[in-house]
């Protein structure tokens, strides 16, 4: 949203203490919890000093929330309009719920005339019974607290006040409808499927590309925009950690895989990447090619040029190191290790038996 009001001559401040040290240094966030966990206290420091003139090298986190708290007070007192997100709307009183450890919704919804909120729907519970259940599963898996420090509940605008709430589609419907991925509306935005991904934490949450990275991104975006996103829901190890820890209970993994089933019948997968595929596969169900290719990547990359691997040409190299190639196949490694266990094996127990027979001899 902020790119369209911003075009349209709008300012627009987060106010979120990481969205906007994100938004200051002009990068998307890269986790939907803590959009600036990718950031270290120093590059928070310097960011200050440029953009509201804090000390130079101060990078001290309570002098740092301190500044942020008295910069952002006055962008509060003089906004005309205070935007939020909505965690839980409630239909059986048509109220809404929004969950922050800052309390920034709270000033955005107050202090302005106009509070404007914006909720998918999948975010409508029942009864508000069932929200006490919600409040607490979202901050247990989110950031472990038993409950945000702020649960803000909303059920008209301020005295003198408008409200206004957006409710935000955006293929929601499409996913709803389908019954392999109507499950991945449950999501109730926790992240906790983030932490624990094996690839989210070496790879990051801009290596995604969507606002919502990490497992649920990979399935969420390429319902969005499949040929923007088809490649997401590959970049998965499959191993299950996500469908684990989430408090929802999203088949997550197994609808990666269906993801998968479903992109490659709509044949937006690159045509290069699609042809790697077949021959990988003759190659996997062949040993003698199998074993005639490895020897060949392993010769072939001890021996090569450096600079084939690391050139401007593939991005690959440019982030990353390629380990040492061993000399031999792993299953080589294997049956030299055995014949060598066998061998110590065999030495021993002719040990011990010349040993035993030496004593019924004495
Ligand atoms: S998919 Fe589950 S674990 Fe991931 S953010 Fe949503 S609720 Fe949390």
């Amino acid at each position: 949203m902020n790119p369209y009001l911003e075009e349209n001559g709008i300012e627009v401040v987060d106010t979120d203490l990481g969205e906007w040290i994100v938004q200051l240094r002009q990068e998307p966030p890269s986790h939907i919890v803590l959009p600036a966990i990718h950031i270290k206290r120093q590059e928070v420091g310097e960011t200050f000093h440029e953009h509201i003139g804090t000390p130079e090298g101060n990078s001290d986190p309570e002098f740092l929330a301190h500044a942020a708290r008295h910069h952002l007070r006055q962008k509060f007192i003089s906004a005309e309009v205070g935007i939020t997100g909505v965690n839980f709307a409630i239909a059986e009183t048509g109220g809404f719920v929004v969950c922050t450890n800052e309390g920034n919704a709270d000033l955005g919804a107050s202090l302005p005339k106009i509070h404007i909120a914006c909720m998918g729907i999948e975010k409508i519970i029942p009864r508000i019974e069932d929200l006490s259940v919600f409040t607490r599963l979202l901050a247990r898996s989110a950031t472990g607290q038993p409950i945000t420090a702020y649960t803000s509940h909303f059920h008209g605008p301020r005295p003198g006040g408008q409200m206004h709430i957006i409710i935000v589609d955006n293929a929601r419907s499409d996913i709803r409808s389908s019954p392999e991925f109507h499950r991945s509306l449950h999501c109730i935005r926790c992240g906790a499927c983030m932490n624990t991904c094996p690839v989210y934490r070496r790879s990051g949450g801009h290596s995604y590309s969507n606002a919502v990275p990490g497992p649920i991104g990979s399935i969420l975006a390429p319902a969005l925009e499949p040929e923007k996103h088809y490649s997401l829901p590959y970049a998965c190890t499959l191993c299950g950690s996500c469908t684990d820890v989430c408090p929802v209970k999203i088949d997550i993994h197994h609808q990666l895989l269906t993801w998968r089933r479903e992109l490659a019948g709509k044949k937006i997968i690159p045509y290069s990447k699609r042809l790697a595929m077949k021959f990988t596969s003759i190659l996997l169900r062949n040993s003698w090619m199998y074993k005639l290719a490895g020897a060949v990547g392993r010769t072939g990359l001890r021996w090569s040029p450096r600079w084939i691997v690391y050139n401007p040409l593939n991005v690959w190299g440019k982030g990353r190191d390629l380990p040492e190639p061993p000399r031999e196949s792993f299953r080589a490694q294997f049956a030299k290790h055995k014949t060598e266990q066998r061998r110590v094996e065999g030495n021993h127990a002719s040990t011990s038996s010349s040993s035993s027979s030496n004593g019924k001899a004495h």
